[in-house]
């Protein structure tokens, strides 16, 4: 009988490779050999292509070929960040014995290995993996049915920074929950696997922009959740940290599970949970968010952002708050207001502020820091950044107890928790630490002179050897008369003796004295009795060194564990300050002023100007920006519904821009910050939406004027009397008739249900009529002025309609060839002499009210009228002694209709 032939064998390595494998089956697997980290089949062909790496093969699995690729360990954290950054999880599988102690187990014996970590992109915390300052959210999301009465779904959010600690429970409903994945913006998403089958949770999720990682429904099992969460924080219940719904607990346990499935072992430091109220925040759905570019540009880019037009902070924490201030802005005055009050204070003291600003600059990231060193993952710098952050902490309470009168609440509370950090930890580490240690523990020589006087005296003797040592080889020289003789060092041989081989001869000649090592090309290696003395004594010397700083590392890291807390606290005071005076720098800088922010329904904007837009004029050099006002509050006191301003003016005029600043103002003072406006007034935003300029969803099958009907359909179903709205161009992506119609009917149906503040920028003059019947609707317009046929655009929004829409001559400032433009006069000339003989505007007169209308139509699509209320009305204007039993039966059959 043949044998096997020799590639239908497996190697012992490569079943244990196929074992770990197939136990982590969703990840690129890491494998450690050597100084290598290896990837196998399928596993390297992903990789090679991700990384640009060559693809090798390594022997032969089933025949087939095994492809290969590697990346040295050294540089792994470059190529972990490009796959995580793709959307790749890796497991690390590191090697748990050494070689020797595999032999021992047998000669054939594979090195033991595990996998110590799956890498995902919620999960880390490398300084080089994260962005500083940005949130890494791992977020965690679960539904409960049935929770209430009318059987509507709840759903518990849970959201961790591993890389910081935080940890934020809420809860939701189907009407908020795309806006508060958001707002938190996670890096990556948990939820249960039979959830993310639903198509429209998929959508949702896919929205929040992170990415998806679905996990076993038992993660999430609400019977045993509050256990585990007490468990995790060893408490014996979860009353000290407050009380959470079932939802809310069932998500805060899926991610601790999470957590503790990709950490193997290790827990890092997370805050007890906190709850965010969702109701707490101004709701913008991902639409909203998107269009007005908060964090991001439509085009995916931080610059050209309102956040890093805003952003003057100075350290990766205070970077961090102000994002996600941005991100949920806040819907209670007295809060706002505090936060207003902060930034008024930097602002008043300006040379505290900018004496503050350049001890935070100094100040590293001691959150970070303190997140590594509990995850075992820290070295030498992180504990100099905890010392280095706990000085800034102690220079920044100085500079800020230093101002006469009154200090506000925000920075009161900031200032108790830089007093609580413990300085004289901080203290002793800036003793322990050399200024500029290695990176990695492991190399040593991190700690000061001076801080042990065990290491002191050993590192003496160590630098004392060498001293003998170079005292030694000049002894040896002059004796043997060979001056290139020298004393050197590798790892192979340790320390020894070299002379060229034509000098080497008394050497040789003197085997009892000199121990021959090793002949090379053209020289010749030896040692001595002495020397292996010596050796001995340094080597010992430097582990022994070694060891004491490991013991030292340990201690200070267990330290600074235990008094996490407080660092993490005094961190967050750090922001705060960040954040206050950056706002305030920024305020001072930009003429922004401080807005009242109250209960009442105004939208009262004075000289309002667009943040980025002014910016981008003023890089550029072009013309100043114009400041516009806005006013959509209530004409009478009485009346607490909001005004609608409906804007026509060419294309190119400023109607877009003029919108997006009415709705940034509105974030920007409801976030804490001062905005860019001579006055604002503004009633608390509870919503906020806007329909502005939709790209094509492509991806998802959406024409742009599906994604355009879809989002106004959100707003028309959600806006309130405390909401903003802001629409732009509704109905631009159809059939003229039919975006006019459907443009119509939107602002009727925000004039009568909604109630909302709007603003509402058309192209479609013929809307202007409408404030004929709507009361709280006023038409404003964008002047131009013609010039030599030319149009020349001011930018000033002054009451009144457009009185054309000079579609063409902006069309001619763009380029269109002579002829087209001339030819497109012609045309236009006649399509108005059409208008003239059956205008549009007597459709004014011909429409009944949207109210009159919606309920006389209440059986049809619009939910918004209770159809029971319809129907109670109708029957009391029915009177059935008039009615003839035709007539009777009639009205019958339009009642059960509107049924
Ligand atoms: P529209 O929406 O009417 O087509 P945009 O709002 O897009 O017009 O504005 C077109 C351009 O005009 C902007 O990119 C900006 O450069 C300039 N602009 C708009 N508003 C102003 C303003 N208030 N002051 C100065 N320039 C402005």
């Amino acid at each position: 009988a043949k044998t096997a032939p020799a590639e239908a064998r497996v190697t012992p390595m490569m079943a244990q490779f196929i074992e770990i494998k197939t136990a982590n089956p969703d990840s690129l697997l890491f494998y450690r050999m050597g100084d290598f980290y290896e990837m196998f089949f399928e596993d390297a062909e992903i990789a090679a292509r991700a990384l640009g790496i060559t693809l090798t093969k390594r022997g032969k699995h089933q025949g087939e070929d095994i492809p290969m690729c590697g990346v040295p360990v050294h540089a792994a954290d470059d190529y972990l960040q490009k796959l995580i950054s793709l959307g790749h999880r890796v497991s690390v599988c590191e090697q748990t014995e050494n070689p020797a102690e595999a032999k021992k187990r047998g000669a054939k014996s594979v090195v033991r290995r595990d996998v110590v970590r799956l890498v995902t992109p919620g999960t880390l915390t490398e300084e080089r993996l994260l962005d500083s300052g940005s949130n890494n959210y791992l977020a965690a999301m679960t539904r409960l049915r049935g929770g209430s009465l009318n059987n509507d779904s709840v759903y518990g959010l849970a959201w961790i920074d591993m890389s910081t600690g935080t940890f934020q429970v809420s809860e939701t409903d189907d009407l908020r929950l795309a806006a508060d994945l958001a707002q938190i913006a996670p890096r990556e998403l948990i939820l249960p696997d039979s959830l993310l089958q639903e198509n429209d949770i998929r959508q949702t999720a896919e929205q929040s922009g992170g990415s998806l990682s679905p996990v076993p429904r038992a993660f999430f099992d609400s019977a045993t959740a509050a256990d585990r969460l007490a468990h995790y924080f060893g408490v014996k219940t979860l009353d000290g940290f407050g009380t959470f719904s079932r939802a809310e607990l069932s998500a805060a346990a899926g991610i601790l599970a999470y957590v503790e499935k990709t950490q193997l072992g290790e827990r890092p430091p997370l805050d007890p949970p906190t709850r965010e109220a969702g109701a707490g925040r101004m709701l913008i759905d991902p639409a909203t968010r998107a269009n007005l570019e908060l964090t991001r540009t439509l085009g995916g880019e931080k610059q050209g952002s309102l956040l890093a037009t805003l952003d003057r902070t100075v350290t990766g924490g205070g970077s961090r708050l102000l994002a996600s201030r941005l991100a949920g802005p806040l819907v209670n005055p007295d809060e706002i207001s505090r936060r207003h009050d902060a930034v008024e204070f930097f602002l008043e003291n300006e040379m505290m502020r900018e004496g503050l600003r350049q001890t935070l600059k100094g100040a590293p990231d001691m959150a970070r820091a303190l997140s590594r060193i509990a995850l075992q993952r820290g070295g030498p710098r992180d504990i100099l950044s905890i010392a280095q952050g706990l000085s800034a902490a102690r220079e920044a309470l100085e500079q800020t107890g230093s101002i006469q009168g009154s200090i506000p609440a925000e920075v009161t509370t900031a200032r108790a928790s830089l007093e609580a950090a413990p300085h004289e930890l901080g203290a002793e580490l800036v003793q322990a630490l050399k200024e500029d240690p290695p990176l990695l523990k492991r190399d040593g020589n991190f700690v000061a002179a001076g801080y042990n006087s065990d290491l002191d005296e050993l590192r003496a003797l160590r630098d004392e050897s060498r001293k003998v040592i170079a005292r030694l080889q000049a002894e040896i020289a002059e004796e043997l008369g060979v001056r290139s003789l020298k004393i050197k060092h590798n790892n192979v041989l340790g320390w020894f003796i070299e002379a060229p081989t034509a000098q080497s001869d008394k050497m040789v000649a003197d085997p009892g004295r000199f121990i021959h090592r090793q002949s090379m090309a053209g020289a010749m290696r030896f040692t001595t009795t002495e020397l292996a003395a010596l050796e001995s004594k340094i080597a010992s010397a430097g582990e022994r060194s070694l060891s004491i700083e490991m013991e030292i590392f340990e201690r200070l890291a267990a330290e600074i564990v235990a008094a996490g807390e407080a660092i993490k606290a005094a961190a967050q005071g750090l922001s705060i300050f960040d954040v206050s005076s950056a706002l305030a720098k920024l305020a001072q800088e930009e003429t922004h002023v401080r807005p009242t922010v109250d209960e009442s329904r105004a939208f009262d904007i004075k000289a309002g100007r667009h943040p980025v837009v002014e910016r981008a004029l003023r890089v550029s050099g072009g013309d100043s920006f114009v400041a516009n006002d806005a006013n959509l509050g209530p004409d009478k006191s009485d009346d607490p519904t909001g005004n609608i301003w409906l804007i026509t003016g060419p294309n190119m005029a400023g109607k877009s821009t003029f919108l997006r600043q009415n709705a940034l103002i509105a974030v920007m003072a409801q976030m804490g910050a001062f905005v860019p406006a001579a006055s604002a007034h503004i009633g608390v935003v509870d919503r906020l939406f806007s329909r502005v300029g939709a790209a094509d969803d492509l991806a998802r099958g959406r024409s742009t004027f599906m994604v355009e009907m879809v989002e106004t359909a959100a707003i028309l179903n959600q806006a309130g009397d405390r909401s903003l709205v802001i629409l732009d161009e509704i109905g631009r992506g159809t059939a003229t008739f039919d975006g006019l119609s459907i443009a119509w009917a939107t602002i009727e149906h925000l004039h009568e249900i909604n109630k909302s503040r709007a603003l509402f920028a058309t192209h479609y003059h013929e809307l202007t009529a409408l404030s004929q019947k709507l009361d709280r609707l006023s038409n404003a317009t964008v002047k131009v002025k013609e010039w030599k046929g030319d149009v020349v655009f001011l930018h000033e929004i002054v009451p009144g309609a457009a009185d054309r829409s000079y579609g063409i001559q902006v069309a001619k400032l763009a380029g269109l060839p002579t002829s087209v433009v001339e030819r497109s006069k012609a045309v236009l000339s006649q399509l108005e002499e059409q208008d003239r003989q059956s205008p549009a505007k007597s459709m004014i007169d011909e429409l009944p009210l949207f109210a009159a209308f919606a309920q006389t139509n209440a059986a049809g699509a619009d939910g918004a009228i209770n159809p029971i209320d319809t129907v109670a009305e109708e029957l009391d204007v029915i009177n059935p002694d008039d009615m003839t039993p035709r007539e009777a039966l009639e009205a019958l059959y339009r009642l059960k209709a509107s049924r």
